[in-house]
C-alpha cells in the first residue's frame, strides 16, 4: 500500500461565466461565504470602482497604462475587453494557488474562460444561463447601475455569450436561485472528492 504512487497534489481551476444578468455574482458571493475550500481570484481591471467596491478585494483597479504594461510583461494568464474595459487574471496568483493545491474560482467572461481552458485543459468551465431572454433583459435593466448605452451593450454581449454555452463543461439554468446554487455547489463538492484520489492516504484517514 505504501508503495502506491501518489500524484502530486494539484489545485483545481474552476471558471464561472455568465452573461450579465444571469445572477452569477450573487451565486459566486454565496459560494465564497459557504464553500471554504474554494478561493476566489481577484482580477485587474481598468473599469472604475463602483460604490462600495474595494481595491485589492473586488478588483485591482488600475489605469489603462498600467494594465497595458502588465499585459505586455506577460503578467496575465488571460485578459479580455468586456463592455469597453480591460480585465485580466494574474498568472502568478493563479499558478501559485494551483501549485499549493488550492481550488481557485475565476469569475470571468467567456473569452477569458476559453483562454484558461486552452492553457489549463483540466480546468472546469461552468456557464450560468438566465431562464429566458425576457428575464435577462429585465435583470440587466433592474441592476440600475448602468446608463442606457451600457445596458444596450450588455444585452448585445449577453446574447453573444449565450450562443457559446455548448463550449462549457457544465451549464446551470438559474431559474430558481436555491436550486442553481445547490447545482453549483454539487459540482465543486464532486470535484473535491474526485481530487482526493491524489491525496496521500495519511491525510485522508488515520492509518
Ligand atoms: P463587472 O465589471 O460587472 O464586475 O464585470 C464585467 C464582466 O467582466 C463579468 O462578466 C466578469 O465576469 C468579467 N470579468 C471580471 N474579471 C475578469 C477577468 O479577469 N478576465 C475576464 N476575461 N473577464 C473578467
Amino acid at each position: 500500500m505504501s508503495n502506491t504512487p501518489i500524484k502530486k497534489e494539484v489545485g483545481q481551476i474552476v471558471v464561472l461565466s455568465a452573461p450579465s444578468g444571469a445572477g452569477k455574482t450573487t451565486l459566486a458571493r454565496k459560494l465564497e461565504r459557504s464553500v471554504t475550500h474554494v478561493h476566489f481570484s481577484t482580477s485587474h481591471t481598468t473599469r472604475p470602482p463602483r460604490p462600495g467596491e474595494v481595491n485589492g478585494k473586488d478588483y485591482f483597479f488600475v489605469d489603462l497604462e498600467r494594465f497595458i504594461h502588465l499585459m505586455q510583461a506577460g503578467e496575465f494568464v488571460e485578459y479580455a475587453t468586456v463592455h469597453g474595459n480591460y480585465y485580466g487574471t494574474s498568472a502568478r496568483h493563479l499558478r501559485e494557488a494551483v501549485a499549493e493545491g488550492k481550488t481557485i474560482l475565476l469569475d470571468i467572461d467567456c473569452q477569458g474562460a476559453f483562454q484558461i481552458k486552452e492553457k489549463f485543459p483540466e480546468s472546469i468551465l461552468i456557464f450560468i444561463l438566465p431562464p429566458s431572454i425576457k428575464e435577462l433583459r429585465e435583470r440587466i435593466m433592474k441592476r440600475g447601475k448602468d446608463d442606457e448605452d451600457t445596458i444596450k451593450i450588455r444585452l448585445e454581449n449577453a446574447l453573444g455569450e449565450i450562443a457559446q454555452y455548448h463550449r462549457f463543461d457544465y451549464v446551470i439554468v438559474n431559474e430558481n436561485f436555491d436550486v442553481a446554487y445547490r447545482e453549483l455547489e454539487s459540482i465543486l463538492i464532486a470535484r473535491k472528492l474526485q481530487e482526493q484520489v491524489k491525496v496521500p492516504l495519511a491525510e485522508l484517514m488515520h492509518i
